[in-house]
Parts: C-alpha cells; sequence; structure tokens
C-alpha cells in the first residue's frame, strides 16, 4: 500500500515519500505528514529476534512506500554498519532504575548519527527515483550535533553539497572543533552571530524564499534540508523505540504488550515526536515524558496549552536543547486538529507574527499522553554526579537532563512503568560540562579542552572514543562567520551565484 504525505500547513498533498525526504520542507512553510501513521504488523517474538538492520527495515518501509525492497535495504545496509562502534547500534544500558537507550555510537558520538546515517543515502536514492539532475544543497543549522553529523554523512558525496549554520557562541568546544575540522570538497561551516533559533529561521526564510530558489535552478542547484523537519530524519528514529521493546522482551524485562515509559531530553522535538509515531504504530508506550532544560517552553505549553516563545533564551550547558521554537511540535498540533491543516497553519502565523498561541481544550486532552518536565543546570549536574557515584554509570548533559525529570515525575506520580530514558550524546562530547559535574568546577578550570577529556577518560575508565581522538590534532578548515542578516548572500557566495 503506498502512504502520500502533505503540508501541515495545507499547501501540498499527494508527496511520494522520496519527493518529501527530497524537498525537505514543503512550499508553503509547512512540514510533511503521512495521511495515516501505519500499524506495525510484527509481532513481539518476531521483533525479539531481530538485529537492528532488520528492525529498520520493518519500520522504515511502512513509511518509504516508493522506495523498493532493495532500494531501502541498500539504504540500511550502508548506514548502520562500522561506523558505528557496536553491533548492537543502539545498546541499551540498564542502570539507576531505567533503561538508558544509548543512541551515541555512531561516528560523532551523538544520537544525530541515527537518522543522519541514513539520510543522505535516502536522498540520493530519493533524487535518482525521481530523476532530479541537479545538485542537492543541503542547508542546516545546529545546536551543535545535527551540523556535524549531517557533514559526515553527505562529505564527498557526488551530487550534494552541505552548509551548516551554527550559533559562534552556543556550542561546545568539542562540537565546534568537530565541525570546524569537517573534511570533504562540498562541506561548509558557518559560524552566525546568534543563537540557534536564528539561524533556524534563517534557514527556514531562505528555503521560502522563491526568488532565490529560481536563481538556483538556473544554476542546477536545489535546496534541501537535513534538519530533523525533513521526514527522512522521523523516521529512521522511530526504528529504535521499537527496537528497545523488543530487546527489553527479549531480555525478560517485560512481559508481552506491558507498557512502557519514554523519557526524551528535547529541543526541536524531533527524537520525542518519534517515540510517539512508535506509539501511534502500536508500541506499547504509555507516557512521553518530555524533559526540557532551562529554555522550558515545552513545559509550559504541555501545562498550560500556551505556546510562548517571547522570552530570554537561555545558554545551557546541554547546548542542544537550547531551543524556543520547537519546529517538530507543528506535526504533533496537527494531528491534535484532526489533521485540519487550517488550524496548524493559523497557530504558525500566530506564532511567528505575535511570538505566542493557545491550543483548545480538546486539542490538549489529544495531547495528554505527553508530560513536560525540566530541570535547571543544578539539577542536572546533582543528577550526573548521583547517578555515577551510586551506579559509575557516566551520562552527558542532555541525559543528565532526562533522568533529572523523569525521577522527579516517578516520585511525584508514583508511576513505576519501566522507562526507557534516550540517552543522545556521549559524555565525552560535552567533557568539561560533565566533569564540572561530577567533581566541581574548581578541578578542571585551568585545563585545556583534551586535559578535561582525558581525565573524564580516567575517572570512568572509558575509553577517549574515536570521534573526539580525531579532532585532537585535526587542523581547523572552515572560518566563515556571519551576522544573521547575511545568511543568504553568504549560501550564494559559497555556491558561487
Ligand atoms: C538534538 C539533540 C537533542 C534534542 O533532540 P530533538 O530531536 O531536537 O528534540 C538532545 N540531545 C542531544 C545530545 C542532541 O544532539
Amino acid at each position: 500500500m503506498s502512504l502520500s504525505y502533505q503540508s501541515t500547513r495545507g499547501g501540498e498533498a499527494g508527496v511520494t515519500a522520496s519527493q518529501a525526504i527530497l524537498k525537505g520542507l514543503a512550499d508553503d512553510g509547512g512540514l510533511f505528514m503521512p495521511t495515516t501513521i501505519p500499524a506495525l504488523d510484527v509481532p513481539v517474538e518476531r521483533l525479539a529476534g531481530m538485529t537492528y538492520q532488520e528492525t529498520a527495515y520493518e519500520v522504515m518501509k511502512l513509511f518509504l512506500t516508493d522506495f523498493t525492497e532493495e532500494e531501502l535495504k541498500g539504504c540500511i545496509e550502508k548506514a548502520y554498519d562500522s561506523k558505528f562502534d557496536t553491533e548492537e547500534i543502539a545498546p541499551l544500558a540498564k542502570a539507576d532504575g531505567a533503561y538508558f537507550l544509548e543512541l551515541y555510537h555512531g561516528s560523532t558520538i551523538a544520537f544525530k548519527d541515527m537518522a543522519l546515517s541514513i539520510l543522505p543515502h535516502l536522498m540520493t536514492t530519493a533524487a535518482k527515483k525521481n530523476h532530479v539532475d541537479q545538485e542537492i544543497v543541503i542547508l542546516t543549522a545546529t545546536s551543535g550535533d545535527t551540523g556535524k553529523a549531517a557533514m559526515a554523512g553527505f562529505a564527498d558525496v557526488p551530487g550534494t553539497r552541505i552548509i551548516v549554520f551554527y550559533p559562534k557562541d552556543g556550542v561546545s568546544k568539542v562540537q565546534e572543533l568537530q565541525m570546524r575540522t569537517q573534511k570533504g570538497e562540498n562541506t561548509s561551516v558557518v559560524a552566525i552571530h546568534g543563537n540557534f533559533d536564528d539561524a533556524q529561521t534563517g534557514v527556514k526564510k531562505i528555503f521560502a524564499d522563491k526568488d532565490l530558489a529560481a536563481e538556483l535552478a538556473d544554476r542546477g542547484f536545489q535546496f534541501s534540508s537535513a534538519n530533523s523537519i525533513n521526514i527522512g530524519r522521523l523516521v529512521p528514529q522511530i526504528v529504535y523505540y521499537v527496537y528497545a521493546y523488543a530487546k527489553l522482551f527479549e531480555n525478560g524485562e517485560i512481559e508481552k504488550d506491558e507498557t512502557i515509559n519514554v523519557t526524551v531530553p528535547t529541543g526541536n522535538f524531533g527524537n520525542i515526536l518519534a517515540a510517539y509515531f512508535a506509539k501511534r504504530m502500536g508500541l506499547p508506550i504509555k507516557t512521553l515524558i518530555c524533559a526540557s532544560n532551562d529554555n522550558k517552553v515545552l513545559y509550559d505549553f504541555f501545562t498550560t496549552g500556551t505556546y510562548d516563545r517571547k522570552r530570554e533564551f537561555i545558554l545551557t550547558n546541554s547546548p542542544s536543547m537550547d531551543i524556543l521554537i520547537s519546529s517538530n511540535l507543528e506535526r504533533l498540533i496537527y494531528l491534535s486538529a484532526g489533521c485540519d491543516a487550517s488550524v496548524s497553519a493559523a497557530l504558525m502565523r500566530e506564532l511567528s507574527e505575535n511570538g505566542s498561541y493557545t491550543v483548545t481544550d480538546e486539542m490538549r486532552r489529544f495531547m495528554e499522553d505527553f508530560v513536560g518536565g525540566y530541570a535547571d543546570q543544578k539539577q542536572n549536574a546533582d543528577t550526573i554526579r548521583r547517578i555515577f557515584k551510586d551506579t559509575g554509570y557516566l551520562v552527558d548533559t542532555h541525559t543528565g537532563v532526562a533522568a533529572a525529570v523523569y525521577y522527579d515525575y516517578a516520585n511525584r506520580t508514583g508511576d513505576t512503568a519501566k522507562t526507557v530514558i534516550a540517552s543522545t550524546a556521549s559524555p565525552f562530547k560535552f567533557s568539561r560540562s560533565v566533569m564540572e559535574a561530577v567533581q566541581g568546577a574548581d578541578e578542571t578550570g585551568a585545563m585545556d579542552e583534551f586535559a578535561v577529556v582525558d581525565a573524564l577518560s580516567s575517572l570512568s575508565g572509558v575509553p577517549v572514543p574515536q570521534a573526539v581522538e580525531e579532532i585532537r590534532t585535526a587542523p581547523v578548515r572552515h572560518n566563515l562567520e556571519c551576522d544573521v542578516d547575511r545568511m543568504k548572500d553568504t549560501v550564494k557566495g559559497i555556491l558561487k551565484i
């Protein structure tokens, strides 16, 4: 059966999966959504015996219905290979009364690798299927992890270019070095003088610029996106929730059909939305606990029904969650409005014009499976330190937020359902903050970045990951910077048009 995609703002419908992946964002600025969410048609007993790659095929084939079996399996094989440092791809670690789903075993040691190792293959396959002969220019705004993971995926892929914008002072030192040392003739990295929301809004504006698109087409280019607004990011992210559930069952941690909770450290609302899709496909997930840091727009939204981005943007030590405009929430809004695109389009207009919107009570009831929570930097650090002291298990600052929110939720509600916590980055990616959490700032204050990395390794007994070793000596290749209002000109400069 073939599934088609439509825009959350009503301007486009009847789009195939491969076309939706190629476009990234719909022409009306909306996000592509499948007309229905397909049901998982494999019983858990069978899923339990499957590899990650086999699970990926069972899930993704239901959404990417215009890909042939051979095409999709080819993409999966190329994506989930020895770039990951474990054959399990996404191992589950049982620690401290929860199950940490480690999504950071890919080449850039953050969860973005889960989708971005496959997106370039999906996109080049989609280009072939649709007879696109233009060069695809991937424009990406990053809060630190997407940029590197996307470049790692697209570097030197024929027929593609990639341009990444990151907030100059809004990423960790390791994240910045990872990006600025990126190889590949088709990669460009630009530091913008602004925050992540400025970068994301700037990129969306460039996408919506019809004149620029025409100019580009003349020169043989077309834009696409590697951000989580691309449905080709969302679909691969559903896989690991299905896989985790099957592993819990296989390992005898849960009974058949037992419901579990999922806690996700959230920024752009992509990862947790994938968990929600898994639930809607039939996976027995009860509550989706949406964890925020001090930029707690989503917590406020789930507790009041009002989304309000008019507030101070706070730079925290979980920078990949420093976001005030969570783009993928639009997809949930659309579903909660009974897929009435006129409702989601109107609310998104309100958001861009007035900075806030309020959903109806009926829409709020639709979202009852979501519970919002947040942890400030102190709660985050206390949680990281406590888990490490109690169990020897070390989590990064994003996973720390999720863990803090989960324990608070469990204490507050008495909900004892088994819980999977999405562990979104290696602690080494945020070595300084993690060391500060565990030992206090005095110890690490004067140390350089790599001394901190080494100290973290000896403290935890975990070897320094290859992704961090690499950047110790790699030459910096990217030095571009620009103001927020110069992003379009910068893109034109890079493409020489
Ligand atoms: C991107 C990211 C997040 C947030 O994920 P969303 O899908 O944007 O909600 C959380 N933690 C880390 C480490 C990330 O890189």
